[in-house]
C-alpha cells in the first residue's frame, strides 16, 4: 500500500516513514501542502496528513485533497488544537490522530479506513454482515445476535448500529450517523441518538462496543 506522508517535521516523518517501510508500506512524503497536493497521484492509497504545516492550512490541504480524490485521509493534530480533529472530519478527513500516537495505532487506523473507503466504493454490494467482539450484525436481513442469540432492536437502534458496522473501528461522527438515520443535519437529534447508543449498549450488554469519541461521535470496536 502507498502512503502519502504529509509532515514537515524531519524528526516525525523520518522514523514514521522507516516503520510503515518495515511494516510493508510504501511512503512517498511531502514537507508542505502545495508538495502533498503535487504528489498525490492515482496510486495513492491513503494519505496522513499533519494540519500544521508551514504553507497553507492544513484543514484546506484536507479539502482540496478530498476534491481530486476518494482516498482515505488520516488527520494529526497537536494535543493542544484537539478541535481541529471535528474541523477536519468535516473537511473530509476519514479518522484522525492526535500527536504524539502510537505508530501502530496510526497502521490500525490505516487498516480500518482503507477497509471502510473500500466498502463505501463497493456501496450496496458492501458488507453483509459484521461481526464485532461476539456481536453478528448483519445488515441485509436486518438482524442482530450476541454470542448467537438475537437481540431485539428498535429499527432506530439497528440504523445507528448499521451506520457505525459499515466502517468498524472508525469513529462516525455524530451528524454524519443523524443525517443517515433520521435524513437530516438537525443536532436536536444528538440527544436522542445518545439515547439509543445507550439502549443499544444495554441490549448487547456491552458497554464497550459503541465507544463514544468525546466530541466527535462513536466508533464501532471490539472491546
Ligand atoms: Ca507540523
Amino acid at each position: 500500500m502507498r502512503i502519502l506522508i504529509v509532515e514537515d517535521d524531519e524528526r516525525v516523518a523520518a522514523p514514521l516513514a522507516a516503520y510503515l517501510h518495515q511494516a510493508g508500506y510504501t511512503t512517498v512524503r511531502a514537507a508542505d501542502g502545495a508538495s502533498a497536493l503535487e504528489a498525490l497521484g492515482p496510486d495513492t492509497e491513503a494519505v496522513l496528513l499533519d494540519l500544521g504545516l508551514p504553507d497553507m492550512d492544513g484543514l484546506d490541504v484536507c479539502r482540496r485533497i478530498r476534491g481530486l480524490s476518494d482516498v482515505p485521509i488520516i488527520v494529526a493534530t497537536a494535543r493542544s488544537h484537539v478541535d481541529e480533529r471535528i474541523r477536519g472530519l468535516h473537511a473530509g478527513a476519514d479518522d484522525f490522530l492526535v500527536k504524539p500516537y502510537d505508530v501502530r495505532e496510526l497502521v490500525a487506523r490505516i487498516e480500518a479506513v482503507t477497509r471502510r473507503t473500500r466498502g463505501r466504493l463497493d456501496d450496496g454490494e458492501a458488507l453483509p454482515g459484521v461481526t464485532v467482539d461476539g456481536v453478528h450484525i448483519d445488515v441485509r436481513a436486518r438482524s442482530v445476535t450476541a454470542d448467537g442469540a438475537p437481540v431485539e432492536l428498535t429499527p432506530k437502534e439497528f440504523d445507528i448500529l448499521a451506520v457505525l458496522a459499515r466502517y468498524p473501528g472508525v469513529v462516525v461522527p455524530r451528524d454524519r450517523i443523524i443525517r443517515e438515520v433520521w435524513g437530516t443535519d438537525w443536532s436536536g437529534f444528538s440527544r436522542s441518538l445518545e439515547v439509543h447508543v445507550g439502549s443499544i449498549r444495554r441490549k448487547l450488554d456491552r458497554q464497550s462496543l459503541v465507544a463514544t469519541v468525546r466530541g466527535v461521535g462513536y466508533r464501532l470496536t471490539g472491546g
